[in-house]
């Protein structure tokens, strides 16, 4: 009977081991330079082009004409995804609601740093005091 309750501990603690894994796994939401970019949980984007496209915005990088176009991008154009997240800018005014939220239309490339950004709208929210 005892070896039985432990086994079933054991079995418990690497259940939400695996569960807490997960749960960390799925979060899409980068905190950068006081705004949170938040994409879809299940985002085509990779974690790799998350990161390029989280820093574009956060630190207002244009990356639409700079970007860095490989052989392939030049000669058949771009291999593009769009995609739309939240970003949420914090303490940007003054008085309550103080932090400001923006849908934005995110197209990049797989293949180089494209990111072409585009605001579709946007609100103010409660959020930090
Ligand atoms: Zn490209
Ligand atoms: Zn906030």
């Amino acid at each position: 009977m005892k070896k039985t309750i432990t086994i079933l501990i054991s079995m418990l603690i690497a259940f939400s081991f695996i569960f807490s894994v997960n749960a960390e796994g799925t979060s899409n939401i980068y905190n950068i330079n006081g705004k949170t970019v938040e994409f879809l949980t299940d985002s085509s984007f990779t974690n790799e082009q998350q990161l390029i496209i989280a820093n574009c915005i956060a630190n207002d990088i244009d990356n639409s004409s700079v970007a860095t176009y490989n052989l392939l991008c030049t000669m058949f154009g771009h291999k593009t995804t769009t995609e739309t997240i939240t970003v949420i800018e914090h303490c940007v005014s003054d008085t309550a609601p103080r932090c400001l939220r923006t849908f934005q239309d995110v197209t990049a490339c797989s293949r180089c740093d494209y990111v072409y950004v585009e605001v579709i709208g946007s609100s103010y929210i409660f959020c930090c005091d």
